[in-house]
């Protein structure tokens, strides 16, 4: 379970030199972020500076995490990589695979049943590689990793989009495929494009109802779910500093909304409180040692305007909270016209659930301070209108606040303490009735929002908001309640009013835990047997894509034709597919069967080419590989936004999809349709998303001269013989283009560990 210390002590011991040697090349003054890139250079001393925004730079994170639902495919990835352990500290965290029903007693013992195939592929794959593995209960991965793991001016890659939550204290924490996790594991660079850098000047200091999820509520509001897109934002200011180090892991967690490639603070003495308080005072220590190198330079902050892309500023004193949603995360609302609003827009005011929990709010403070509310409601006579339920972020977390009375606080309000896992934040909620499809509005701590995301029904309205925001409108049981001023009326019949939440930072008698759920692994693994059944129906060993056939490809059908958002849970979608991430063929039968048909407005029904039929994606695709025939997916905007699975990007690769065109990408689906071999396209004039018509089969031209900078030419074929043909663009460099030669990156680290 023991952070690295040695690691740490190697990464700090060039840090300053790094850096120094930065600021001679790009001459001036460095943000934090840039620091912690120029400090994590694949080839060592930084010796030139680079493009923001287009330069790709190889870079060396320090560590790896990965979740079980993503870890399954990165480590049978990993598995073919040929290499007898991992070159860099990794861990395993089995979070995603649970499901919330009756509460955690119940809950925990019957997902570690039902998904016990996979839990030990990844428990014995992990004690095979050296890999520190987390049971199933022990805690979310970003909790897990943020007390654990995360260090200032560390870097770190994990194969899930929410990693950017270890900015809390102070990393480059990014969000990847497994395919990229799979090159780290291997000891290979990982390869970025060189963020943009978004500052966020916070002023002010937070109080009354206002949390640290109001920031990055208002943030998300104020750049909407694509603003972020290809940079790194980081926060500063007297704000900043005054904010708990749980409160900044929720604001970069969220930084993933606003598809930022991740967001981080400066070290501070929040950070070293948090550090002390998890037992890891030899990383507060040596981050002392080094601490200016560990925040951004004195004249960055000063004049912010000259250093970042783009600045924001806000004033926490006067910051209202926020409710963020329905089926988006950037749709902000603040709470005292949130009745307003919801009229207007016909959103269901009564509230049946409010959440607590989830990568983004479930630390101590987050607990603490949500059970101030909940205390205060059943001081004043107050019963809860909506159910409560409660995911504690790690066994640690839980243990705790259990100690110290919150936990039972929320029981006495009729709250269902689920696991410590992701539970309804990843549609793992078997909630009572969400079959029938009614219109419902629940209220979460959560991140994300998308229709389904929670318990599977697209009329449910999930509103993000803080913990103890969340907990208030529970109570009260409706969206329009603003605490602020609205009063509620308790069993006496009396007008009562909910004070300000009050909490604890850190647990004023210390974290304390039985068993945090932590497996060491072998210290020689090489007699270990990695456990997978060939019969089962949830893993599957990987066979090695096809590499390019060396010419154009020609005769593609157009498989669909996705309008509006297209997130990855549109193209491989959660819930009840989870347990099949393991199984490349298995989950491909879920392929875009939530994109929405741009010719008939439905999901998962497309037209067949070959029958002339309308049907499912899935079966579609699969009679067109039969056909020997392969195909092309065409998207709208930020396509493939939303989490790091590659799985959306495997599918259509196992399926015979050749190419994604759209109008632009969200970056990890970018990336990752690359490392599978596809090809990741864009429409160099996005009006010509117009000009494909439902049957089209499709050519793309140029592959033969592929290369940096090129745009390919697209052909379509319409139904009534007619042609018409324009530029697409692409953003493969000269590596990347290789990976499509070969048929993915996997095929070349073969190649090269064979050799
Ligand atoms: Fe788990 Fe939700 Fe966090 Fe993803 S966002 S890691 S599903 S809690």
């Amino acid at each position: 379970m023991a952070f690295d210390i040695d690691m740490i002590k190697k990464v700090y011991a060039n840090f300053g030199s790094r850096v120094e040697a930065a600021r001679k090349v790009v001459g001036r003054p460095l943000t934090l972020s840039e620091k912690i890139l120029y400090a994590h250079l694949w080839d060592g001393d930084p010796k030139k500076a680079f493009k923001r925004g287009s330069d790709y730079v190889d870079f060396a994170p320090d560590r790896v995490a990965m979740q079980d639902a993503t870890a399954q495919m990165a480590l049978l990835q990993f598995m073919q990589a040929g290499r007898p352990k991992v070159a860099v500290p990794s861990t395993v965290h089995c979070d995603h695979l649970i499901t919330a029903k009756e509460g955690a007693a119940i809950d925990l013992p019957h997902a570690k049943t039902e998904s016990a195939e996979v839990f030990d592929f990844l428990s014995s794959v992990s004690n095979k590689y050296g890999i520190g593995f987390w049971k199933p209960g022990a805690g979310i991965i970003h909790q897990v990793v943020l007390e654990n793991y995360a260090f200032p001016g560390g870097m770190m890659i994990g194969t899930d989009s929410h990693t950017v939550n270890a900015g809390g204290l102070g990393m480059v924490a990014i969000g990847v495929g497994g395919a990229d996790a799979c090159d780290v594991m291997a000891g290979l660079p990982w390869e970025l494009k060189f963020p943009k850098l978004i500052g966020v000047k916070l002023t002010g200091k937070l109080n009354g109802w206002t949390a640290a999820k109001d920031v990055i509520l208002k943030v998300a509001g104020i750049l909407t779910v694509k603003g972020g897109t290809g940079a790194i934002v980081e926060y500063f200011g007297d704000g900043a500093t005054s904010m708990s180090c749980t409160g900044k892991g929720t604001i970069c967690n969220m930084g993933a909304e606003i598809g930022a490639t991740t967001s981080t603070f400066g070290y501070d003495e929040s950070m070293e409180r948090y550090l002390r308080a998890t037992n890891r005072n030899e990383v507060a220590d040596e981050a002392n040692k080094i601490a200016a190198y560990l925040t951004g330079d004195p004249e960055v902050y000063a004049d912010p305007e000259n250093y970042f892309d783009q600045v924001i500023e806000i004033d926490l004193d006067t910051l209202e909270p926020y409710l963020n949603g329905p089926f988006t995360p950037d749709l902000a609302t603040p709470v005292s016209q949130m009745k307003t609003e919801a009229e207007k827009n016909g959103w269901p005011l009564k509230v049946e659930w409010g959440l607590i929990g989830s990568c983004t709010n479930s630390s101590y403070e987050d607990l603490s301070r949500a059970a101030s509310i909940a205390n205060q409601a059943i001081a004043k006579g107050l019963t809860t209108k909506a159910e409560f339920g409660i995911n504690p972020g790690s066994e640690q977390v839980r243990y705790t606040a259990d100690r110290d009375g919150y936990l039972k606080i929320f029981e006495d309000l009729n709250a269902t303490i689920f696991t410590n896992a992701c539970g309804p934040c990843i549609g793992m909620w078997d909630r009572t009735g969400a079959e029938k499809a009614e219109k419902n509005t629940i209220v979460h701590s959560f991140n994300r929002n998308f229709a389904k995301r929670a318990d599977g029904n697209p009329n449910t309205f999930a509103f993000v908001a803080s913990p103890e925001m969340v907990a208030a409108i529970a109570i009260s049981g409706n969206l329009g309640f603003n605490p602020l001023t609205d009063t509620l009326t308790n069993d006496k019949g009396e007008q009562v009013k909910l004070d300000p939440p009050t909490g604890y930072e850190l647990p004023t008698k210390g974290f304390a835990v039985e068993d945090a759920g932590f497996q060491a692994p072998a210290a020689d693994g090489s007699q270990v047997q990695v456990l997978v059944s060939p019969t089962s129906h949830r893993l599957q060993l990987l066979d090695p894509f096809a590499p390019w056939e060396g010419t154009d490809l020609k005769g593609l059908k157009l498989l669909i034709k996705a309008k509006g958002k297209c997130t990855t849970d549109h193209i491989s979608m959660a819930g009840p597919w989870l347990k099949f991430r393991g199984h490349l063929d298995n989950i491909s039968n879920n392929m875009l069967i939530g994109a929405v048909n741009y010719f008939n407005d439905k999901t998962d029904t497309v037209k067949n080419q070959l029958t002339g039929e309308y049907g499912p994606v899935p079966a579609t695709q699969r009679d067109y590989k039969a056909a020997g025939l392969g195909s092309i997916v065409v998207g709208d905007e930020n396509y493939g936004e939303g989490s790091s699975r590659e799985h959306a990007a495997m599918e259509p690769r196992h399926l015979g999809v050749r190419a994604v065109l759209v109008k632009s990408f969200a970056r990890i689906h970018e990336t990752n349709l690359k490392k599978q071999g596809m090809l990741a396209l864009t429409f160099a004039d996005k009006d010509d998303y117009d000009k494909i018509l439902e049957g089209d089969t499709v050519d793309i031209l140029g592959l033969t001269e592929f290369a940096p900078d090129q745009p390919l030419t697209l052909v379509l074929h319409h139904e009534d013989g007619t042609t018409e043909q324009f530029a697409v663009n692409h953003s493969y460099n000269a590596q990347q283009i290789e990976w499509f030669k070969a048929g993915g990156a996997l095929n070349i680290i073969r190649a090269e560990a064979a050799a």
